[in-house]
């Protein structure tokens, strides 16, 4: 099914980066994913294409004005609605709740599973902030973020999001397990690889890792996996634990190794 997005956005131009190249272009390319831009100046008011204004109450930076959004914002409901999708509108935003592989698994299923498929708006804000009253008016569904760290512009953001969500839509990736090995999809970091040569400057691969024994490997590699998530991130291991994701073998080896 294809996936419906619009995005709203100053520089579409950047979007480039994610269409034209790399594995997630395939979804571009193959129509897994029909993507519309909008460019909030074609909304504006005046002739000039004003986008933004000084902030009431004054201080630095610009404010992007609501009337060019909500003009972009309302154009790609009404496309969306047309093509029969229910559109669900996200401003990227350092206020918003964090970008997980959680959040990537649980919108897939809702964009794709659901009875009547959901499109997604993605907002890409620029300066100081968008006008309140954007979310005043209720047309912001959801505030996303790339992390807790400001950056100039939503369009990064938004890329890194439609990357994370695009590579796990069948068709994307050349082996569909290699997103159901990657670190979280388990609950747990993914676990060290090697590729040719058997010896790198005197370094050789573990000997399991070409005994052809696929249990004995599988074992292995749950147990590096278990090693790497403990001592990097000692709080997926717990998490993993509440949720009962792991074997009483993985609780075993992690007795051993502590
Ligand atoms: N003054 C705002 C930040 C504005 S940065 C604040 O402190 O909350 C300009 C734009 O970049 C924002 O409108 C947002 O769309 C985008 N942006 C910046 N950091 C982001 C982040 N961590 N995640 C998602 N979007 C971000």
């Amino acid at each position: 099914m294809t996936i419906r997005i619009d995005i709203i956005s100053l520089f579409p131009e950047m979007f480039q980066a994610l269409t034209e190249q790399g594995v997630v272009s395939r979804a571009f390319k193959n129509a897994l994913v029909d993507v519309v831009y909008w460019n909030p100046r074609e909304f504006a008011l005046n002739a000039y294409k004003t986008i933004d204004d000084k902030s009431y109450g004054g201080g630095p930076g610009m404010v992007m004005m609501a009337a060019p959004l909500a003009g972009a914002i309302r154009a790609a409901k009404a496309r969306q609605t047309d093509l029969g999708a229910a559109p669900h509108v996200i401003y990227m935003s350092p206020q918003g709740g964090k970008l997980t592989q959680n959040w990537v698994n649980q919108t897939l299923n809702t964009v794709q599973k659901s009875h009547k498929p959901q499109g997604l708006i993605i907002i890409c804000g620029r300066y100081e902030a968008i006008d309140e009253r954007l979310f005043e008016l209720g047309l912001i569904d959801e505030e996303l973020s790339a992390g807790d760290v400001v950056v100039s512009g939503g369009e990064l953001p938004a890329m890194l999001m439609l990357d994370a969500l695009l590579r796990c839509v069948d068709g994307v990736l050349n082996d569909e397990k290699s997103a159901q090995q990657d670190s979280f999809s388990d609950g747990l970091l993914d676990c060290p690889h090697y590729t040719r040569p058997e010896i790198f400057e005197d370094l050789s691969v573990p000997d399991v890792l070409l005994s052809g024994n696929h249990a004995r490997i599988a074992r292995f590699r749950r147990e590096q996996q278990l090693r790497v998530t403990q001592s990097k991130r000692p709080d997926l291991i717990e998490a993993a634990s509440k949720q009962g994701l792991l074997s009483v073998a993985d609780n075993q080896f992690l007795r051993k190794i502590n």
